[in-house]
């Protein structure tokens, strides 16, 4: 730690022209009534640089006349930010017109993000993290949530962001992220959806239906509209459906009354339905909605599993038109219930960016997670090509089988250029080759984790290390890769704003 050009920053009262010598960060200057704080970066680490009055814990050392601490980036010292600077702190924010939930697997990506956020009116989720990604990464709830408040405080993001305990399938999950502080549940309810029921023949369906004639008075036979699109239901595809979505619509009433009903302050909840094996169509996202609003739930945002394939890493695949149509009836049953619909797995849908903007009339919610770590691997493509064919090298013969075990990918690893062809020069363009890209994407978590015989990792501090080296870069690379989601989806936004009033 440089302490003397430290000492001469604070002395100076903060002079610009010091923070570069001391390592400061000249926007993580602020001022609590209990004092100022800043960030400075020492060789390998950010340290918290703050008067002693504000409670943080560290070393301690006298400077312009004042006792300071310098403090480690640990959970305690999260806490006391959080609880000095309000603005560190995540909160509800799905009830703005547009929400992007971004994530961030490294906990390093959130400076980059934040550099796109200042040039758009939607709201960041900067902690999104599911319980798989947190056992992949061998990080947990606190930490990531940590990492994003320090990076906000850093670059002086101070309009607010959420934090989203993403497809929580449990009560202890839920209990878990709440107990962290995070603003936001995305409820999975993969868990209690009969994916069987929707390959039944109908005279399968019919042995396994127990018929609810409330349920079948409500719906069967009845017409419904949503945004003027009619919605029917025939007995066959009700008895189906119920089958599919009654369970998961139990489940969500149950974590709803215990965690969010009459609640002050609580936090958003959203409903994810998307993890299944068939896409939703319009009339059982009217379904589950109905049942959900007539219990009582009162849900931030839906996510349905639309027509096509989203998978990760890579554009959509599918018929666009066909997207476009069932995009509009599936936006259109969100508002009439007073709800966002919410896109998942939206890392470089490129193709259908516009249309969400457009369709939703501008009002959504977006999760671009993941693809940050794609981000952060060409950086090292770039600049560390022995550390990359390594890794690439692991992740083909080792890795991939592994992973794929709970990823849903289509993958051909036999049209990813194998590496001895391939110059350094040119090994960053395998991040423009889908399979290649997809290979990196899922394994994240056992390129990260892996250790050698001696209990040391073999990647993970090497890779920690070029990514501080060149933070700027990867921070540049992250505002160019989620500013082109934004810009899209932007495009959408402005179209609807002139053809909808
Ligand atoms: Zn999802």
């Amino acid at each position: 730690m440089a302490y003397d050009s430290l000492k001469q920053y604070i002395g100076s009262g903060f002079s610009k022209a010091l923070a570069g010598d001391a390592g400061v960060y000249p926007a993580s200057l602020h001022t609590a009534a209990e004092g100022t704080a800043f960030i400075a970066g020492t060789g390998d680490r950010d340290l918290i640089i703050a008067e002693i009055t504000l409670g943080f814990s560290g070393n301690e050392f006298e400077a312009g006349g004042t006792c300071w601490t310098a403090a480690e980036e640990t959970h305690e010292n999260a806490l006391v930010l959080r609880e000095r600077f309000a603005f560190t702190a995540p909160s509800p924010i799905l009830t703005k017109e547009r929400t992007v939930g971004v994530g961030d697997r490294l906990g390093i990506a959130t400076p980059g993000h934040i550099r796109v956020f200042n040039r758009y009116d939607a709201y960041p989720v900067f902690a999104q993290q599911s319980i798989r990604e947190l056992n992949l990464t061998e990080r947990d709830f606190e930490n990531v949530l940590d990492c994003a408040s320090f990076a906000v405080f850093r670059e002086n993001f101070t309009r607010g962001f959420g934090a989203d305990g993403d497809h929580l399938k449990t009560p202890a999950e839920v209990e878990y992220a709440l107990g962290c502080g995070y603003t936001m549940i995305t409820l999975d309810c993969s868990e209690h959806i009969r994916n069987d029921a929707a390959k039944m023949t109908d005279d399968e369906v019919l042995a396994a239906y127990v018929p609810d004639p409330s349920l079948e008075e409500k719906y069967l036979g009845k017409e419904f509209t949503a945004g003027g699109f009619p919605i029917r239901f025939d007995e066959a595809s009700f008895r189906r459906m119920s089958l599919i979505y009654n369970g998961a619509i139990d489940f969500a009433v149950s974590i709803w009354q215990r965690y969010f009903e009459g609640k002050e302050n609580a936090p958003d909840f959203e409903i994810s339905i998307d993890e299944t094996e068939t896409p939703t169509d319009p009339a059982q996202h009217f379904y589950v909605a109905s049942e959900l609003i007539s219990r009582g739930v009162r849900p931030a945002t839906v996510a349905p599993r639309f027509c096509g394939e989203f998978q990760k890493g890579i554009d959509y695949i599918g018929d666009v038109a066909q997207f476009e149509k069932e995009f509009k009836e599936h936006a259109a049953i969100a508002d009439h219930f007073g709800y966002k619909i919410s896109v998942h797995s939206g890392s470089d849908k490129f193709s259908v960016f516009e249309i969400v903007g457009r369709c939703s009339g501008g009002r959504f919610h977006v999760k671009t997670a993941g693809t940050n770590w794609l981000e952060a691997m060409q950086v090292i493509a770039e600049h560390d090509p022995a550390l990359y064919r390594e890794i690439h090298k692991f992740a083909l013969d080792e890795a991939f089988a592994e992973a794929t075990k709970y990823y849903h990918v289509t993958t051909d690893l036999s049209k990813i250029p194998p590496l001895d062809t391939l110059s350094d020069q040119e090994l960053p363009s395998l991040f423009g080759n889908n399979d290649a890209r997809q290979l990196i994407h899922i394994t994240y978590g056992l390129i990260l984790s892996k250790k050698d015989a001696d209990g040391k990792y073999v990647f993970k501090d090497r890779l920690y290390a070029a990514w501080r080296k060149y933070a700027e870069e990867y921070a540049d690379r992250l505002e160019k890769h989620i500013g082109k989601h934004l810009a899209l989806l932007y495009d959408g936004v402005l179209a609807s704003a002139h053809t909808d009033k």
